[in-house]
């Protein structure tokens, strides 16, 4: 097994993999951003080094800066953990010419499966049928009009190189083509390097319902069971859960054959995940993560099974060590995932600050995985998911009051949470007759009812100053960086240095500063990516005037009134505050 493994990720995924490699006694290596210096990852890891830069570009994916580390740590392994360089062949590639472990599948498969339209085709080639759709590429408009013809709206434009529900732009009829096909390029090169898309019809009222996998080197590949995660909302996941409610276990077992055929077709080893949409009795391929999954947890309460422990034991050159008939699902556990965003009137807006106060629920049963604690910041630079709260019960109705009642004991202060809105849906009756789909939530919950969080003293720093102080350990001088969160002032008294707390302005928060109507104003931290009307143009109400991206989404920010845009206030890649007017309409 491997002494030191370095954590090629931040926030929870990164403390879920060190609290593992504790328990195994193996070393743990940090990295950090200039934000996340003091972060919870940072703390718990034995060794952790700063790569400099904010955003995750100059940070987490700066593969030079990583690779430095990976030297100067001497780690033997490398867990990239979920998002950032976990699909990336090319990081992958980079360790393993350095003679460090990828904890993850071989690059052949990660290219296969990371393109979605090739990994359509191996899956059919395994005998796995798709999304009814096409599987190649598409370059013009027209294209897409032929296919909604033929296949009738509403129709799905993927990016192939897409992921985490980004890319993805759901097309009504003829005339919304074009500006969601360039939609879903801008945000899919924006995002993932690569603007290649693809089309599948849009199904009405499908299930997501994915298979975990685990392969091992010496050609043993089992499946583990399904989750389902058809809670969503922009197509991305809300509350997922083990086993999947009324799920016929033929289908469960066919589910799991046709994800290890999958597997097998592509030289798999390590952990990985067979997406599927379940729909009239039907399963279809929607693509493979090869990766851990965020919702991993909800398998490891059913199987009993540390699956990051697992991760790391194949990865060490161990076999599986258990064969498919040896694997025991008991109970059921749900998952609800905890981000940052104002869920007022269903919007679910991003909604980066600071952590006052969070109080972590207990009880048998409930498991908290948090990249944040009391004190900590959400960045409007990385992806807003504060917590994953998991429980398990021994049917599904146990687990369900339990996760009710841990939502109720979990507090979060100071930023917008989603927990009142997972408290709703959890009590929803469609929910609890498990009739929903992927698409329920948006369309038949009403979410009226949440209305607009509120923190006073938001105004804590979004970035730190940082003060270089020298010091002797032993005799051997070392130079201390300290990095002070804006906000507090350092204050030098003869030898001893202080920090003390400068008093915060006190601001209704989380609210919109009241702006006038025809006066633009954003409801979020973000960066300006596109810029949708000029100078003297007629606008009407509900017109997009900018799109501000922020923890990763893409968000309209639209016109209040009809009228002719007198001023625009921004540029593009701008960044902007809650509160900021970017146009003037009169
Ligand atoms: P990503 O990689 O962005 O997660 P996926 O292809 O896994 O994209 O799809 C994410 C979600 O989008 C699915 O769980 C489902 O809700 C929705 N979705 C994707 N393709 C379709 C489709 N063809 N019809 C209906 N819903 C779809």
């Amino acid at each position: 097994m491997f002494k030191k493994v370095l954590i090629a990720n931040r926030g929870e995924i990164a403390v879920r993999v060190i609290r593992s490699c504790k328990e195994m006694g193996i070393k743990t290596v940090a990295i950090y951003s200039e934000l996340d210096s003091n972060s919870l990852h940072v703390r718990l890891a034995d060794e952790a080094y700063a790569l400099g830069g904010k955003t995750a570009t100059e940070s987490y994916l700066n593969t030079d800066a990583i690779l430095n580390v990976i030297k100067k740590s001497k780690a033997e392994a490398v867990h990239p953990g979920y998002g950032f360089f976990s699909e990336n062949t090319d990081f992958a590639r980079a360790i393993t010419d350095l003679g460090v472990v990828f904890v993850g599948p071989p690059p052949e498969a990660i290219e296969i499966m990371g393109d979605k339209i090739s990994s359509r085709i191996a899956a059919e080639k395994a005998g796995v049928a798709g999304v009814p759709g096409r599987s190649e590429s598409v370059k013009d408009p027209s294209e897409i009009e032929a296919f909604g013809k033929e296949f009738g709206y509403p129709v799905a434009i993927k990016a192939a190189y897409g992921g985490g529900g980004r890319g993805m732009k759901v097309v009504n009829s003829k005339k919304e083509v074009k500006e969601a096909m360039e939609s879903a390029q801008r945000e899919a090169l924006g995002a993932f390097g690569r603007d290649e898309i693809y089309l599948e019809k849009y199904l009405d009222w499908p299930r997501h319902i994915e298979m975990q996998i685990f392969a091992d080197t010496f050609g043993n590949a089992v499946w583990l069971g399904e989750r389902d995660c058809s809670v969503q909302r922009r197509h991305q996941k809300l509350i997922e859960e083990s086993p999947a409610p009324d799920f016929d276990d033929k289908i469960r077992q066919k589910m799991g054959e046709s994800a290890v055929a999958v597997a097998k077709a592509c030289g798999y080893v390590n952990a990985g995940t067979v997406e599927f949409l379940y729909q009239d009795g039907e399963f279809y391929f929607l693509e493979m993560n090869t990766r851990l999954q965020v919702e991993h947890p909800v398998t490891e309460a059913v199987v009993g099974m540390d699956l990051v422990k697992l991760q790391l034991k194949i990865a060490s050159g161990e076999p599986l060590g258990f064969s498919q008939e040896d694997i025991q699902r008991k109970g059921h556990s749900f998952e609800c995932r905890i981000n940052a965003e104002d869920a007022a009137g269903g919007k679910f807006l991003p909604a980066p600050g600071p952590i006052t106060k969070l109080v972590p629920p207990g009880g048998y049963g409930v498991r908290l995985d948090a990249g944040y604690e009391s004190g900590d910041n959400v960045s409007q630079f990385y992806d807003n998911l504060i917590a994953k709260l998991i429980t398990w019960g021994s049917d599904r109705e146990e687990a369900r009051l339990r996760m009710l009642r841990a939502l109720s004991e979990l507090k979060i202060e100071g930023t917008a949470t989603v927990i009142d809105a997972q408290k709703l849906i959890l009590q929803e009756p469609d929910f609890i007759k498990a009739v929903h789909s992927t698409r329920w939530l948006e369309s038949k919950v009403d979410l009226s009812a949440l209305t607009a969080q509120s923190f006073e003293n938001k105004e804590t720093s979004t970035s730190t100053n940082a003060t270089t102080i020298v010091s002797e350990v032993n005799g051997k001088r070392f130079e201390v960086k300290l990095y002070i969160p804006e906000g507090l002032a350092m204050e030098t008294k003869g030898s001893n240095s202080a920090v003390k707390s400068k008093p915060r302005s006190r601001t209704q928060q989380g609210a919109i500063k009241t702006v006038a109507s025809g006066h633009i104003a954003v409801p979020m931290q973000g960066t300006v990516v596109k810029i949708h009307v000029a100078k003297g143009d007629i606008v009407k109400a509900g017109d997009t005037v900018i799109t501000l991206e922020a923890m990763k989404m893409e968000n309209a920010i639209s016109s209040d009134i009809d009228g002719v845009v007198k001023e625009i206030k921004v540029k593009n890649k701008d960044a902007v505050s809650p509160g900021d007017v970017i146009a003037i309409i009169e």
